[in-house]
């Protein structure tokens, strides 16, 4: 397979912050991909939320299959653009590792928590265990990922955060948020591919959870129109299959709409290298039809699903536990496992010890720390 000039190659890869000798079979992509995978907090993935709390049901999303979606959509992609597949891997398997439990309830009550600690923020989560959280090589904290893999993962920073990573690290992953220039094209793809994946597989979730129906997608234009094309092939379809061939055709055609969108826009800039490609301003894209569909189904399920009463009411709790966890640790931090309590910096501490949490373990911790029982 040849990569484009465009694309990210391994062999003139930004490096690593620790430098290491050169892997005998695998470029530095296909490595950073290995680490993720065979990292603590890639497996935690499995037990953490994605929408559904992970005991509600085993047929819903969670973070891992969400991340593995993720990965197989902007391969996809990634393979018919010619960019570099093993990296747009590395970045789709990483981008979630920073989740709290909980989904984004979790995310905004630790954030609430760290208010007068520095904040929390998920992206800037997600590098903190590939840099220093991960405790897997003898000689360096974290998974030493090259620098391509990680600007891919940091795909949104406060600029406070972004200035704080640009004194420890001049003109690293911190730097594009100062000068307010694009990441690689590959960490692009990864973040509509992580767009794409959960608006199809929360209408999947949603309809299953019954939580929102098939009616009400049907004012939804860009699920309307492909159920709509399936019945006219299969005028006798209903029910699940129904469901699921709309969603394959409407994710084939939104991948099909990035190719040729960002194909343009390849052609008009003709970025002769990948740190060109950086400099041209947003390149994978949606065409603008498509964008307004898209646009129009994310309301949606912002309104019927992610706002539902039954979803805000679980995700109450879950802010509960959340806090009540933070404050019993930082109130004891002998509660923690002894690493977290040696830690100077105890509010971080605990930041780090409860966003690496699962759903369960959390769950279990909070009625251990508080004798009530939330979350079933
Ligand atoms: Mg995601």
């Amino acid at each position: 397979m040849t990569l484009a000039l465009y694309a990210c190659d391994p062999a003139s890869s930004r490096g690593r912050r620790h430098a290491e000798a050169p892997a005998p079979t695998r470029t530095e992509f296909q490595r950073d991909r290995d680490r993720i995978v065979h990292s603590t907090a890639f497996r935690r993935l499995v037990y953490k939320t994605q929408v559904f709390l992970n005991h509600e049901g085993d047929l819903f999303r969670t973070r891992l299959t969400h991340s593995l979606e993720v990965a197989q959509l902007a391969r996809s992609i990634a393979r018919s653009l010619q960019l570099n597949e093993d990296l747009v891997e590395a970045v789709a398997l990483a981008h979630d590792l920073g989740h709290t439990p909980f989904g984004h309830a979790g995310q905004d009550a630790l954030n609430d928590c760290m208010g007068e600690y520095g904040g929390f923020e998920h992206n800037l989560q997600s590098l903190r265990v590939v840099d220093e959280l991960e405790e897997r090589y003898p000689a360096f904290n974290g998974l030493n990922l090259s620098f391509e893999t990680r600007e891919g993962i940091l795909k949104h920073c406060a600029r406070k955060h972004a200035q704080a990573l640009e004194a420890i690290e001049p003109g690293g992953v911190g730097r594009r948020f100062l000068n307010r220039t694009q990441p690689s094209l590959e960490a692009q793809l990864c973040n509509l591919a992580d767009e794409i994946a959960y608006n199809a597989h929360d209408i999947d979730d949603g309809v299953r959870s019954g939580l929102i129906t098939i009616e009400q997608l049907q004012g939804i234009e860009l699920f309307e129109q492909y159920r709509v094309a399936t019945l006219v092939e299969f005028p006798a379809l209903q029910g699940r299959r129904l469901l699921y061939e709309s969603i394959r055709r409407m994710l084939s055609a939104q991948v099909y709409d990035v190719i040729d969108a960002t194909r343009i826009g390849l052609e008009h800039e003709k970025p002769q290298s990948a740190q060109e490609a950086r400099l041209a301003g947003p390149l994978v894209c949606f065409g603008e039809a498509m964008r307004a569909k898209s646009a129009a189904l994310k309301h949606f399920l912002l309104h019927k699903l992610y706002r539902h009463p039954q979803v805000l009411g679980t995700m109450g709790q879950a802010k509960l536990v959340v806090r009540e966890l933070f404050d019993a640790y930082l109130a004891d931090p002998a509660q923690m496992p002894a690493d977290f309590t040696a830690r100077s910096d105890t509010a971080r501490a605990v930041s780090d010890y409860i966003a690496g949490m699962t759903d369960r373990f959390a769950a279990r911790e909070h009625e251990r720390l508080t004798g009530r029982q939330f979350l079933g």
